[in-house]
């Protein structure tokens, strides 16, 4: 056998499978009647996998499942006459499943596809880390497709779970006035969008912000979601719009409409983020510079943990207002918290449920050496989960998949922002990917992954029908990927 074959099929997959070794040059024909054996999983679902990516019906054997395999590993043995996949659960047959269409391709020598080959492979994979997270932003110039069509893309890309943060466009029934409304989106998406994640084994939850970010739109816009139509909500915030008003009784009542109403939506998911980053000019209005203002942020903080704690979700929150900037022992890292607001006692009160979502973006590594990541190792000796969060540099998301497996962390949120397209929608979702999955495999085929990446986005394309344009690829428009027409 051909060497170079091994290597191209191996290369062909993403997130990379930890071993593949190709064992006959037989193929195995993809048509109606081919026969599938299935340990761990569900026939209903396998049918509908290979119905979906190469348009058959297979004969499946369903046999007890394979039970010395950990929860989502899988191995897959390919020969003329059978794909056999065995796992323990059937998220480990998902991922087969997935692994398959990615390395499965068209007859050759004819104008049209009438069917589809795998090769003899034996493959065996798990994932490195438990939780492989993507944070999506819903902005009001982002179609709901494009929402779709990303947590599609994290589905096929093995991510298990999907944060989305709505910037002001799911309409809400408590609160009518929070919403751009003439990007509203009816909250029968949200519980589409819901349903579909199940599907496809990923768990979405959402995103609010109870602190910061209260404008729901990104600083640089200077845009805000209730106070450039709305005036008169202005004792909500603090005097400058960004930060809740969290000496306000009113504040929490109307947040506390909008967490609710939020997470029924979702369908009472196991996880909530509530945000709290980038909280500038915190306690600046006139009654709470005159509070003990560190002790109504811990008040406000454990209100929502046990409200939400209550509807049976555990709360993750960003990192940053934990940590003392100007701290020696962050320098580098991001802690953007204010001495004075004492955050260390404010992360002593928290429940050890919070789960940390430590961001860091950039890749602070010192002559040559890979950064410390200090942050992320103080929160787990403190006694938190944490999640790493990276985002575009991708030394630094390769090193912290690398870190939180090395260290036993609880896993990756990959974030998005508005940056989630062209070369950078490529190392959002397969960087990220390959780094929680598979954060040790070193070899870096990048530019097959480019392509496949791209065969990746064509194939979730399909599967949601779409028939216009700008739907399809990484930009709506490759000369001006900027412009959006929603
Ligand atoms: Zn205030």
């Amino acid at each position: 056998m051909n060497p170079r074959e091994e290597k191209l099929l191996d290369a062909r997959i993403i997130p990379p499978v930890k071993e593949l070794r190709l064992v006959s040059e037989d193929l195995f024909r993809l048509e109606d009647g081919c026969r599938f054996t299935v340990r761990g999983g569900e026939a209903a679902e396998v049918m509908a996998d290979a119905r979906r990516a190469w348009g058959v019906e297979p004969e499946i054997t369903v046999l007890p499942p394979e039970t010395s395999l950990k929860d989502e590993a899988y191995r897959i043995e390919i020969t003329a006459g059978e794909v056999s996949i065995a796992a323990s659960a059937p998220a480990g047959v998902r991922h087969a499943m997935k692994t398959l269409r990615q390395l499965a391709e068209s007859e050759r020598g004819s104008l049209k596809c009438s069917y589809y080959v795998l090769p003899s492979v034996r493959i065996e994979d798990e994932p490195a880390l438990g939780f492989r997270g993507i944070h999506l932003c819903w902005f009001p110039e982002t179609p709901v497709w494009e929402i779709e069509k990303q947590l599609r893309l994290a589905a096929y890309y093995k991510f298990n779970y999907v944060v989305i943060e709505s910037w002001g466009v799911v309409k809400l029934k408590s609160h009518p006035e929070f919403v751009w409304s003439e990007f509203a989106v009816e909250q029968d998406e949200v519980k589409r969008l819901a349903a579909l994640g199940e599907e496809l084994g990923v768990t979405i939850f959402p995103q609010v912000n109870l602190f910061g970010h209260a404008t729901v739109s990104r600083t640089g816009s200077g845009k805000h979601v209730l106070l450039d139509f709305h005036p008169e909500y202005a004792p909500l915030f603090e005097p400058d719009g960004w930060t809740w008003c969290i000496s306000n009784p009113v504040t929490r009542q109307y947040l506390t409409d909008i967490v609710v109403e939020i997470h029924e939506l979702f369908g009472n998911p196991p996880f909530f983020h509530i945000g709290c980053d980038e909280a500038y000019n915190a306690g600046s209005c006139t009654s709470c510079r005159r509070a003990d203002y560190p002790a109504l942020l811990q008040e406000h903080m454990l209100y929502f943990h046990d409200l939400l704690k209550q509807r049976g979700a555990r709360v993750l929150m960003w990192h940053d207002m934990l940590l003392s900037r100007g701290d020696e022992r962050w320098k580098n890292y991001i802690a953007l918290g204010q001495k004075d607001d004492r955050p260390e006692e404010l992360l002593r009160a928290l429940p050890r449920d919070v789960i940390i979502c430590d961001w860091q973006y950039g890749y602070p590594g010192i002559e040559g050496k890979e950064p410390e990541w200090p942050t992320m190792k103080f929160f787990k000796d403190s006694g938190f989960e944490v999640l790493v969060c990276p985002w575009l540099n991708i030394d630094g998301i390769r090193s912290l998949g690398r870190l939180a497996a090395r260290e036993g962390l609880a896993g990756m949120l990959e974030t998005t922002w508005n940056l989630n397209r062209e070369q950078n929608m490529w190392t959002i979702f397969s960087t990220s990917a390959r780094s929680a999955w598979a954060p040790f495999n070193d070899e870096y085929p990048d530019m097959c992954y480019h392509e496949f990446f791209n065969r990746h986005l064509r194939e979730v394309g399909h599967d949601m029908g779409i028939d216009h344009y700008i739907q399809t690829g990484r930009v709506q428009y490759q000369v001006n990927p900027h412009d959006y027409q929603p």
